[in-house]
């Protein structure tokens, strides 16, 4: 047993997942894994039970079915040993929008958003009531490019940044840390599972750099963390000219270019 909470990740059995699983055990943080691959979780798990001391719980769990989401929005809901959530299930899609299948699309929404905001619904209450605690969601840097041609997965990943800002919002006078992490393009098995070659891209950052420079960012609790972006003065351009747009919104009347002569 530590003192220190428990860490429950989703996605844990592969790429930034089980790189998040290494990180948080050697820090000796205790962990309960969730993925569908039972069989990968409990390798992970038995590798770093023996490497770092800590405990680790496995709850195999499709987030797109119903009742396995139920079951791990409860154990959120009830194990109050953990403090940390690690929302970071997620996968992508190739193709265009008209190329996509409905269900396909339906899937993706299911995983990358709903199974999202579901499992931080189920723990903020607590963490809320216990004034500390911590949900991390993994964006993209995708959510800020519709330019990129993934258009439902962009969408799914500035769902999460929107989230994850309000929730930080909400939730960080209550002494909860809500942090959204985008990475750019890494290299882990998400590119495979999309059809997608990782290996035909310029460039791709390896996904032990990506977590290790998140977690920077989890430390020094930033609401934002950007790993790929280079200079931090684009992001707090960004949310300047964003917050200078909202001081310009008028709720009474249209603006003079849409008023039509009367
Ligand atoms: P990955 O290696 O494919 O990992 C995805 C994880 O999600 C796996 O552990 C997978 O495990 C799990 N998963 C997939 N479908 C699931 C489902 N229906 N139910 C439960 N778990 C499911 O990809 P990754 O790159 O580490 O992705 C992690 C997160 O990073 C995602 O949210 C992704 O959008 C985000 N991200 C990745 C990149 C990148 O370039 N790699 C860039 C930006 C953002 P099972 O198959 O065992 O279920």
């Amino acid at each position: 047993m530590t003192t220190r909470p428990a860490v429950l990740i989703t996605g844990a059995s592969s790429g930034i997942g089980a790189t998040y699983a290494e990180r948080f055990a050697r820090r000796g943080h205790d962990l309960v894994l969730v993925a569908r691959d039972k069989a990968r979780l409990e390798t992970l798990a038995a590798h770093l039970r023996e490497e770092n001391g800590v405990a680790i719980d496995i709850l195999q769990a499709d987030l797109t079915q119903s009742d396995d989401l139920i079951a791990v929005e409860a154990r959120l809901r009830d194990d109050f040993r953990i403090g940390i959530l690690i929302n970071n299930a997620g996968a992508a899609q190739s193709g265009s929008f008209i190329e996509q299948s409905i269900d396909d699309v339906t899937r993706l929404v299911a995983l990358n958003t709903t199974a999202l905001v579901r499992l931080a619904s189920a723990i903020a209450p607590r963490l809320a009531q216990a004034g500390e605690g911590v949900i991390v969601n993994i964006g993209s840097v995708v959510g800020l490019a519709p330019e990129f041609g993934m258009s439902v997965y962009g969408a799914t990943k500035a769902f999460v940044l929107f989230l994850s800002q309000g929730l930080s919002l909400e939730l960080t006078p209550k002494g909860v840390y809500v942090q959204a992490v985008l990475p750019a393009a890494t290299r882990t098995e998400i590119w495979e599972r999309a059809g997608i070659d990782v290996n035909a891209m310029p460039e791709v950052m390896e996904v032990g750099e990506l977590v290790d420079a998140a977690l920077v960012g989890f430390d020094r609790r930033e609401p934002v963390t950007i790993p790929p972006l280079h200079d931090a003065t684009r992001w707090e351009a960004l949310e300047a000219a964003r917050q200078a747009l909202l001081s310009d919104i008028r709720q009474a009347h249209a603006a003079e270019r849409y008023r039509t002569p009367s």
